[in-house]
């Protein structure tokens, strides 16, 4: 393979990761309902992310959940 070709490729990848901010969070658990491989609410009632990156699969839902939370806790990127 031709390292031009490499090196294009490899510009195409792009890995999403996705983080709460649990101190702004107000545990209305849309999240997890929104993108449920992405989010889970934790043992104090506050949302967390499960996966350090978000599947290919899932980031609409992620950047949905985002776009959604009533008090922009979501942080993806
Ligand atoms: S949508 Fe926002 S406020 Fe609701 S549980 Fe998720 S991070 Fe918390």
């Amino acid at each position: 393979m031709n390292k031009d070709f490499t090196n294009k490729f490899c510009l195409t990848v792009i890995i999403m990761k996705a983080h709460v901010d649990k101190d702004t969070c107000i545990g209305c658990g849309l999240c997890p309902s929104v993108a449920p491989e992405v989010f889970q609410m934790d043992d104090d009632g506050k949302a967390e992310e499960i996966v350090e990156s978000v599947p290919e699969s899932s980031s609409d839902a992620a950047k949905e959940a985002a776009d959604s939370c009533p008090v922009n806790a979501i942080t993806v990127e």
